[in-house]
């Protein structure tokens, strides 16, 4: 090299730039004028003759990644480095072979024996544009998955939130991502959750969860910026260090249709459609606890077995609906003559029964029995002002004293009504053992 070359008079710097591991070269003018063999390496060349006196664009793709031609884009970065010295950008070039790689190029305007050139230097970081280019697809991904979720996804730290999606907009129904973020946290809650306690003090304590475990999973009552109005929200604190600082990642979804369809499961459970009295179910759950109750506290409780006297001659006269609307009216009649502490059931079709867990002596039971007979004795007004008369025949039964399970309560009054049936209708038996 040292004979054929023109350029370099000097020895040690010839073999420094032969030698060198990273492609070098030198421009004179727009042209290649020498290079060395990690240069012929790269670019996968025999020998310099080929690449000397080339232009850089004859060694590169037509057009480089942002659509200018690699003439003009090359000629502009030389000019560049002779304006500021030195010049670096990314560049993509061609091989013998055709395939191309992406190199990081320094271009340096030095004199050289008086002569004006550019020195070139690559770094191959095709490796490098291909981790940062999955990169950036990752990261649009994510963005594209942030900004479509139907989860309001938002960012906050010790001043407030400073980043949301378009989700987050709607669900707290905010005019502006300006207005969401000047909002304060608890700008978006009511003044206290489902359990009473103050909402600033809960979410306080729940960060401080999340920070410290990683993450905190929750059921909140949100409120929506604009209208104030409270909703149930299934919310996820995720602690996380984005840019060297602590921040909590929040994920929200509304939960309203949720809990809506949850109730109405529970209803569809626990209570008669008909008169949205507890069913069967319900009545047992609230024996057994009335039961466990009345055992610790020594107290009595009772059950009123209510049967509707000849109610299927209703149905048979006015027809299903009449009797349906009087079921629900009966409901609602015998509502009134209890307390809220005591349960009136549907258990079959025109079958009831109260439960008064808090009495304490036989005839309490009895009293509020004779008061929901005379009550159902009245006349129901129905279509056209035409009065319904009807009675009902009702068995009392007492805990402990004629039963001390919920089975064998439920039978005895059951009894104990069949017997005031028998005895006539319109009438309130008491469970006896003789009868
Ligand atoms: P008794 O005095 O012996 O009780 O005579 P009853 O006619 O009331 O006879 P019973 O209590 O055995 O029958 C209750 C009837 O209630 C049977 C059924 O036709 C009617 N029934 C049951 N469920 C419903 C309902 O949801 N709606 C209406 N309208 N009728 C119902
Ligand atoms: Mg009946």
């Amino acid at each position: 090299m040292q004979e054929s070359n023109k350029i370099f008079n000097d020895n040690f710097a010839v073999r420094l730039f032969e030698l060198s591991p990273y492609p070098a070269l030198l421009i004179d003018g727009e042209r290649f004028v020498e290079c060395n063999r990690a240069a012929l390496q790269i670019l996968g060349y025999d020998d310099r003759v080929s690449l000397l006196n080339t232009h850089p664009s004859d060694i590169s793709p037509m057009t480089q990644p942002d659509g200018e031609s690699s003439w003009c884009k090359a000629n502009r970065m030389i000019a560049i480095a002779q304006e500021k010295g030195t010049h670096r950008f990314e560049w993509v070039h061609k091989k013998a072979d055709g395939s191309t790689f992406v190199a990081e190029v320094t271009l340096s305007a030095i004199v050289l024996d008086a002569k004006q050139l550019i020195y070139c230097v690559w770094r191959d970081i095709t490796e490098q544009a291909k981790a940062n280019e999955a990169l950036a697809r990752s990261e649009m991904k994510l963005r594209i998955l942030y900004a479509s979720t139907r989860d309001a996804v938002m960012l906050l730290d010790e001043k407030g939130f400073f980043d949301c999606n378009k989700a987050t907009l709607d669900i707290f129904d905010c005019p502006s991502y300006e207005t969401f973020y000047a909002l304060h946290p608890s700008d978006l809650s009511p003044e206290t959750q489902a359990c009473g306690t103050n909402s600033l003090v809960l979410a306080n304590q729940y960060i401080q969860t999340a920070m410290k475990r990683g993450s905190h999973h929750f059921e909140w009552l949100h409120k929506r910026a604009t209208t104030g109005q409270v909703f149930p929200a299934d919310v996820l604190l995720s602690a996380m260090e984005l840019d060297g600082k602590r921040v909590v990642q929040a994920v929200v979804r509304d939960i309203t249709e949720r809990k809506r369809t949850e109730e109405t499961i529970r209803q569809m459970a626990f209570y008669d459609t008909l008169t949205n009295l507890p069913n069967r179910r319900m009545l047992e759950d609230r024996l057994q606890q009335a039961i466990t109750l009345a055992g610790d506290s020594s107290g009595l409780l009772s059950l009123l077995f209510i049967d509707l006297d000849k109610f299927k001659q209703i149905n048979d006269d006015m027809g299903h609906e009449v009797g349906d609307w009087l079921l629900q009216q009966s409901a609602e009649r015998m509502k009134l003559c209890v307390r809220n502490s005591d349960t009136v059931a549907r258990i079959g079709g025109d079958e009831f029964v109260v439960l008064l867990p808090n009495i304490f002596v036989v005839e309490d039971a009895v009293n509020i029995a004779e008061k929901i007979r005379l009550e159902m004795e009245q006349p129901f007004v129905c279509c056209e002002d035409q009065p319904l008369s009807i009675s009902a025949s009702i068995g009392v039964v007492i805990y402990p004293e004629h039963a001390n399970n919920i089975r064998d309560l439920l039978r005895h009054g059951d009894m104990s009504m069949y017997h005031a049936k028998k005895g006539g209708r319109n009438a309130i038996r008491v469970f006896s053992f003789s009868s």
